[in-house]
């Protein structure tokens, strides 16, 4: 080792601009803190290739004055702090004054402002730390920060920079965590010519959340609040049919800096136990608010994570505010439960939420995940007024299944109206099953024709489903039956024209063999028209950049091997559109409801209603029956009656 000697100034600007800025996205939420610190009302963010050749940030700020410039891009330079027991009393985003600094000592940036009360602007260049002079220029009033080829003088750093699209969507995130906690900043972001956030200014966070997300997502949402002295909760929590398979949809704000926290998130989990099943994640958007001096921001080089004065009372405020709202609020009133008698049986309640969400919606063709006003309207009705079904023949009476149980035996009991013909009456006692599945759809029809008379169907072994007509006895299998009636929606919609997608915030990588990726890429047209985006993303990783809206719920891993699936098939590599029919399939029979899944009586109605639908019913795509249909006449025989 050397004799001990303090280090250029430029080397410590990188180390520090190693901690600050590890990728574009970090450079963006300097900047775009930078602003709202400023007073903007407005900020517009552009970006080049992922961020990596140009990030442009534009604000309508207060400016910086022309002898502030220099200033403004040194290190430890800020107008926000004076002492250290200000550090205890931050009330802006920045405070630690080097981040301009440590930007400018990586990339090629220029800084152009104009304090209100000015003629006209001034801008600067920084290269690589290196100042240009000041020079006048015209410009509005605000500031507007350039940096182009982040890393250019730090290959290291350049080169752990991922794909275009992946730095992009850090970039998309970091902009929605600051948009959503300024709901009143008119926010924009663009992606070379692609817009990707237009975001006008909100009154309520909601809207905000709505612009961006989605309104059938905040149709779902259950708003939070609490007081605990000086400490204030408030935001909007998912209905627990709103889950998600990973925490990317819970965002966290504290005096509106969005945060990680460890232990917030595990309240929220907490909050949720036996609301969701394993696995799930709730939807979250926390606004915590406090004194400053309750919060310590700065423990972390971007203030990502802090640490709070009491973390555990925080803690239990949390759980305790959503532990009461879910209480005291009726979570069935978007889809009514049967009632359960013993409240401890959570898991079935879990479990009966997610079967009767996923059918639903499906059955209904109200997914709340549709983007169309349209569907949100049908949405409105199919979840929020169960009577609904009462036209269509309510088929269990009674809402356990103690009650389906007793009820079971009055198909075969309850006298019933003179037969009124039908293919039953051709049919030999002795044909095969197979013949005797002919007609489910016109079973299902004369069913659905005599509503007045109220048909029942029952749920057995959590699989079957029984009905009575006056043909006979159907059983039904409710997978096959619910995957065909998915696969011949997908289908439909397929046939009209690419599946409507929805982008990822984050693409998922995924690692595949080195076949599937092959297969995955060189499909990537096929998949497009399912809704689903992928890119090579290095060796046989693929990424997927979206997927098919209508099954949003599913990750985008699953998805992208289930349409592998029928790729990799050995006999011979089908044809575009027989690919696409077997995708579909694949995705169909793994959306579908499984056997074991318990149904409530709006689902089996639901369920049956859209069997009429489909043409084909008596198949499920992989071949396998969807129902079995007994002839009156055959059960007569069998019993003797004839
Ligand atoms: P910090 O935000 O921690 O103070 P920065 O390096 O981000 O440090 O910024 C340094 C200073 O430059 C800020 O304190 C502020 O005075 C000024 N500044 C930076 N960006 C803007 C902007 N967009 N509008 C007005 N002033 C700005
Ligand atoms: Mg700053």
């Amino acid at each position: 080792m050397g004799r001990i000697h303090r280090l250029p100034q430029s080397v410590v600007n990188k180390i520090a601009a190693g901690e600050v800025i590890e990728r574009p996205a970090s450079a963006v939420k300097e900047l775009v803190e930078n602003a709202i610190d400023a007073g903007a009302s407005r900020i517009d963010v552009v970006i080049e290739r992922g961020g990596i050749d140009v990030i442009r940030v534009i604000d309508n700020g207060c400016g910086i004055a022309e002898d502030d410039l220099e200033a403004a891009v040194t290190s430890h330079a800020t107008s926000k702090i004076a002492d250290a027991d200000d550090l205890f009393h931050v009330q802006t985003l920045g405070f630690r004054g080097e981040a301009l600094a440590s930007i400018a000592e990586v990339s090629r940036l220029l800084i152009r402002s104009r304090p209100a009360e000015e003629e006209a602007g001034h801008e600067m260049t920084v290269q690589g730390g290196v100042r240009g002079t000041i020079i006048p220029c015209s410009a509005p009033v605000g500031t507007t920060v350039e940096v182009a080829d982040l890393f250019f003088n730090t290959p290291v750093r350049r080169r752990f920079l991922r794909s275009t699209a992946t730095e992009a969507a850090h970039v998309a995130e970091t902009v929605a965590k600051i948009a959503l906690a300024h709901p009143h900043i008119h926010f924009t972001l663009r992606h070379g010519e692609k817009s990707v956030w237009a975001l006008p200014p909100v009154e309520r966070t909601v809207d905000r959340i709505a612009s961006m997300f989605g309104r059938e997502l905040a149709d779902y949402l259950i708003e939070v609040a609490s007081e605990d002295g000086p400490v204030k909760i408030h935001g909007f929590v998912g209905h627990p049919q709103l889950s998600r398979s990973n925490t990317r949809q819970q965002f966290l704000f504290i005096n509106g800096r969005p945060i990680r926290d460890r232990s917030l998130q595990h309240a929220l989990s907490e909050a949720y136990r036996g609301l969701l099943t394993v696995g799930r994640q709730p939807v979250a958007f926390l606004y915590l608010e406090m004194p400053t001096d309750m919060v310590d921001v700065n423990v972390h080089p971007t203030k990502q994570e802090v640490r709070f004065l009491d973390g555990g009372r925080l803690y239990g405020q949390l759980l305790g505010t959503l532990r009461t709202r879910f209480l005291t609020s009726d979570l069935n009133t978007r889809v009514p439960m049967p009632e359960i008698a013993d409240p401890h049986e959570a898991h079935d309640r879990e479990k009966i939420l997610e079967m009767r969400r996923r059918v639903v919606d499906w059955a209904k063709g109200a997914a709340p995940w549709l983007a169309a006003g349209e569907s949100s309207a049908q949405a409105g009705t199919s979840l929020g007024r169960p009577a609904e079904t009462d036209v269509v023949g309510v088929w269990i009476e009674g809402a356990n299944s103690d009650d389906a149980a007793r009820t079971a035996h009055d198909p075969l009991t309850t006298g019933r109206d003179t037969n009124s013909g039908g293919f039953a009456e051709d049919m030999s006692p002795d044909a095969p099953a197979d013949a005797a599945i002919g007609e489910v759809s016109s079973f299902l029809d004369g069913v659905h024709d005599r509503s007045p008379r109220q048909p029942k169907a029952i749920q057995v072994h959590n699989r079957y489903l029984i009905a009575e007509s006056d043909e006979g006895v159907v059983v039904i299998d409710q997978h096959a039956l619910h995957e065909r009636i998915l696969y011949e929606q997908l289908r439909r919609r397929a046939e009209e024209g690419p599946l409507e997608s929805q982008q990822l915030l984050v693409p998922e990588p995924v690692d595949l063999s080195p076949a599937e990726a092959t297969a995955a890429l060189e499909s990537a047209e096929v998949l497009a028209e399912l809704g689903m985006r992928v890119e090579p993303f290095g060796g046989s990783t693929v990424l997927v950049l979206s997927r098919p809206a209508m099954l949003s719920r599913l990750p985008p891993s699953e998805l992208l091997r289930m349409a592998l699936e029928p790729m990799m098939a050995k006999d011979r590599a089908p044809g575009r559109a027989e690919l696409i029919d077997r995708i579909l399939h694949s995705m169909a029979c793994k959306a579908a409801i499984k056997a074991g899944d318990r149904l409530s009586e709006e689902e089996i109605a639901a369920l049956l209603e859209q069997s009429r639908d489909v043409l084909d019913a008596h198949h499920c795509p992989h071949g396998r029956p969807t129902a079995l249909i007994f002839s009156r006449e055959e059960l007569d025989k069998h019993f003797k009656r004839v």
